[in-house]
C-alpha cells in the first residue's frame, strides 16, 4: 500500500515557544532526506498562544483535518501555564484521546564514540498513555485528624494488553532495524531483543499485578498459539521492579532494549533516562495508536530560550525520523539517525545545551550536510 510515489500528508503543529523554531527545522530535514517519500506539509493551529488569541487550544478544524486528510503528524511543543487557566486544557492530551494514541514511544539514545561512552544506552521506553494515575480522579475529604486526599489509579486488562502487544511489536521492529543498520550503528546491539516489564507488583499486587500478567499473557499466548515458535519467539521477556529499574538504568543503562511501563513509571524513568544522554534537547518520541502516529520532541516550549535561535533541533529531527520509521519507512529514518549521530560525534555544530556554541540553524545545516554527504 506504500508506493514509492505516494505523497505523505503530514499535519504540522509547531504550537508554542521553541516548537516554532525546531519543527520547521525538522520539516526541512525531512525534505532533504535522500530516499524519503514525497511530503505534503499541512500547517495546523494548536497551542496555548492560540488559546489566548481565540479561546481554543485545539480548534475542531485541526482535529478534522488530522483525521480526514493526514497520514501522520508532528507536534512542536506546548507552553503549560503554571497556574490553572479557566477554559484551557492541553491540546496534546486531547489529541491523544481524539486520535487514540495510546502509546508514547521514547527512544533514549546515546552516541558511541563520545566522552559519554561509559554511560552509553540505546533503549526504547514504551509508556502507556491513557490510564494509571492520569485518569485524574482525586478526592479531598475532611477526616477526624485533618484532610485526607486520595487518588484512584486505574489499570485495565484491555489497555495493559494492548500496550504489551505494542512493546513486542516495537522490539520486533528494532530487531529488523538492527539488521539494516549493521554493527556499531544507530541501533542497540542487545541480543536477543528484549522486553522488560517495569512494575511494582510486590507492593501494588492488584493494579501492577494486572499490568504485569496482562503483558506477560501477550507473550505467553503468542508462544502457545504457535506451538513455541510464535511471532515473538526471538524476544526475551524480562521484568524489573521500578525502583531497581531506576538503579540499573543509572548503573548499567546498556542492558535495556525495550521497556514497557504504566503511565506514571514510564513518565519518570524516561525523564531519568533523558538525563543520561546529555539534554532534553535530543530526546524524541512518537505518540502511537494502531494506525496513526504523531512525532513529538520530549521537551517543552522552553520559554527561557524561545525566539533566540538557540534551541537544539535534534529532538525534533529525531522525532521526524521516528515518525518515518513507524509509518513504514525505515531506510530514510536510519539515514537521519546516522546523520544526527555523525554531527553529535563530530561535536562542531552543537547548541549550548550540549555545551556547543552553534545556533539552531547551524545545527540543522550540519545535519542536512551530513545527510547528503
Ligand atoms: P514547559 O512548561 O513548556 O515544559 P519548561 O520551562 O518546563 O517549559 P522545558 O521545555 O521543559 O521548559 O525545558 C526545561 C529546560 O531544558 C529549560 O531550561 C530549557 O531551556 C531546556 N531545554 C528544553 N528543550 C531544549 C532544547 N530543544 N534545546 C535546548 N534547551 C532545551
Ligand atoms: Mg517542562
Amino acid at each position: 500500500a506504500r508506493g514509492a510515489n505516494r505523497v505523505l500528508k503530514l499535519g504540522m503543529m509547531p504550537a508554542d515557544g521553541i516548537g516554532r523554531e525546531v519543527l520547521p527545522a525538522a520539516q526541512r530535514v525531512l525534505q532533504a532526506t535522500p530516499g524519503a517519500p514525497q511530503f505534503q506539509f499541512i500547517p495546523l493551529a494548536a497551542g496555548f498562544e492560540h488559546f489566548q488569541k481565540t479561546g481554543s487550544a485545539l480548534p475542531e478544524e485541526t482535529v478534522r483535518i488530522l483525521k480526514e486528510e493526514c497520514d501522520g503528524a508532528m507536534f512542536g511543543s506546548v507552553s503549560s501555564p503554571s497556574h490553572k487557566v479557566e477554559g484551557y486544557s492541553s491540546p496534546i492530551v486531547k489529541l491523544r484521546k481524539e486520535l487514540d494514541l495510546y502509546a508514547n514511544i521514547r527512544p533514549v539514545v546515546g552516541v558511541r564514540g563520545t566522552k559519554d561512552d561509559e554511560k552509553w544506552l540505546d533503549t526504547v521506553i514504551v509508556r502507556e498513555n491513557t490510564e494509571c494515575l492520569y485518569i485524574k480522579s482525586e478526592t479531598l475529604e475532611q477526616g477526624p485528624h485533618g484532610q485526607v486526599a486520595r487518588a484512584i489509579r486505574q489499570i485495565t486488562e484491555k489497555a495493559s494488553t494492548r500496550i504489551g502487544r505494542k512493546a513486542f511489536e516495537v522490539a520486533l521492529a528494532r530487531q529488523q532495524l538492527r539488521e539494516k543498520a549493521g554493527q556499531g550503528n544507530a541501533v542497540n546491539q542487545v541480543q536477543p531483543a528484549k522486553v522488560t516489564v517495569c512494575h511494582k507488583s510486590n507492593v501494588l499486587s492488584v493494579t501492577d499485578g494486572l499490568f504485569r500478567t496482562s503483558v506477560r499473557s501477550v507473550f505467553e499466548k503468542d508462544a502457545i498459539s504457535a506451538g513455541g515458535a510464535g511471532r515473538y519467539a526471538g524476544i526475551a521477556l524480562d521484568e524489573q521492579l521500578v525502583d531497581s529499574m531506576v538503579y540499573r538504568l543509572f548503573r548499567e543503562p546498556h542492558v535495556f532494549d525495550v521497556v514497557v511501563a504504566p503511565n506514571l513509571y514510564g513518565d519518570i524513568i524516561s525523564d531519568g533516562a533523558a538525563a543520561l544522554v546529555g539534554s532534553l534537547g535530543v530526546v524524541s518520541s512518537v505518540n502511537a495508536g494502531d494506525s496513526f502516529f504523531m512525532g513529538e520532541p520530549v521537551h517543552g516550549s522552553a520559554p527561557d530560550i524561545a525566539g533566540q535561535n538557540k534551541a537544539n533541533p535534534i529532538a525534533s529531527i529525531r522525532s521526524a525520523a521516528l515518525l518515518l520509521e513507524y509509518m513504514g519507512y525505515p531506510d530514510p529514518a536510519l539515514r537521519i539517525y546516522k546523520a544526527v549521530d555523525d554531527v553529535i560525534r563530530e561535536g562542531k555544530a552543537l547548541t549550548p545545551d550540549l555545551r556547543g556554541v552553534a545556533t539552531t540553524s547551524e545545527c540543522e545545516a550540519a545535519i542536512i550536510k551530513a545527510l547528503t554527504a
